[in-house]
C-alpha cells in the first residue's frame, strides 16, 4: 500500500467529472503531488464510443510524463457476473470491476462477485462493500478473501466511498489479500487524496509491521 500511487482516477471522458479533470491536468497534478503512479480508470460500457481517443490521449501524454501512467477502465459488474466492457479492452488494459447497481439480494450479489474475481481480465475489485440491505457473515468474508488471493486480484481502498468496511480489511490482511489505494477522483483536487481513509490505511499498515 503506497500513498504515492493512485489506481482509480476519472477524466473528462465521462460526462459527470469536473471540466478541469483532463488527462493532461491529472498528470500535472500527480507530478505536483509527487505521485509515482496514476491509473486512469474511466467508466466504460460495451457501447462506449470514446475509447480510442481516450487511450490515444493517455499514450501521447504518457510519453513525456515523468511518472508511471496506467491506462485502464472501471467496468460495472452485471447481475450475471460479467462486466460491462468490450472484451478486447478488458483483456488488454487495467480493469477495476465495481458494483454500480444495487441487486438487493445477497445471493445474486455474491454470485456476481465470485464470477468477477475469477475473471482473468479483471485486475482490481473496486469500492467493495455489502449493499445496505444485507451483511456478510465472517465466514463469507473469509471465503471471498481466499478466492481473491487464489485469483491474484487486488482489493481497492476507495477514498470517495470510504470502503471496504474495516472488519473486511482486517480479514483480508490476515489472509494476505493485496490492497491498493484509489481516490476515485472526479475533480482535479481529489487526485491522490487519501486523507479521509487514513483509518482504513492504518489497518493495513499496522498489521503488516
Ligand atoms: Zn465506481
Ligand atoms: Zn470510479
Amino acid at each position: 500500500m503506497n500513498l504515492s500511487e493512485d489506481y482509480h482516477v476519472h477524466s473528462t471522458f465521462n460526462d459527470h467529472s469536473a471540466s478541469d479533470l483532463t488527462i493532461e491536468n491529472v498528470v500535472k497534478q500527480a507530478g505536483n503531488l509527487n505521485l509515482v503512479t496514476i491509473a486512469f480508470t474511466e467508466h466504460v460500457r460495451t457501447s462506449s464510443t470514446w475509447i480510442g481517443e481516450y487511450l490515444q490521449e493517455i499514450a501521447t501524454i504518457s510519453k513525456k510524463a515523468a511518472i508511471r501512467i496506467i491506462a485502464g477502465f472501471e467496468a460495472k459488474i452485471l447481475a450475471d457476473g460479467s462486466i460491462d466492457c468490450p472484451d478486447f479492452y478488458a483483456e488488454n488494459y487495467f480493469i477495476v470491476a465495481s458494483f454500480h447497481t444495487l441487486y438487493h439480494k445477497k445471493d445474486i450479489w455474491l454470485n456476481a462477485l465470485e464470477k468477477v474475481i475469477q475473471n482473468p481480465s479483471v485486475d482490481v475489485i473496486g469500492h467493495i462493500a455489502p449493499e445496505p440491505s444485507f451483511q456478510l457473515e465472517a465466514a463469507e468474508v473469509e471465503k471471498l478473501g481466499a478466492l481473491i488471493c487464489e485469483h491474484d486480484k487486488v482489493v481497492e481502498i476507495n477514498a470517495k466511498y470510504h470502503r471496504p468496511p474495516a472488519h473486511w480489511i482486517k480479514t483480508f490482511v490476515q489472509e494476505g489479500v493485496k490492497m491498493h489505494l484509489g481516490s476515485d477522483a472526479h475533480r482535479l483536487n481529489e487526485v491522490g487524496m487519501f486523507s479521509n481513509v487514513m483509518d482504513l490505511i492504518s489497518l493495513v499498515k499496522k498489521r503488516r509491521i
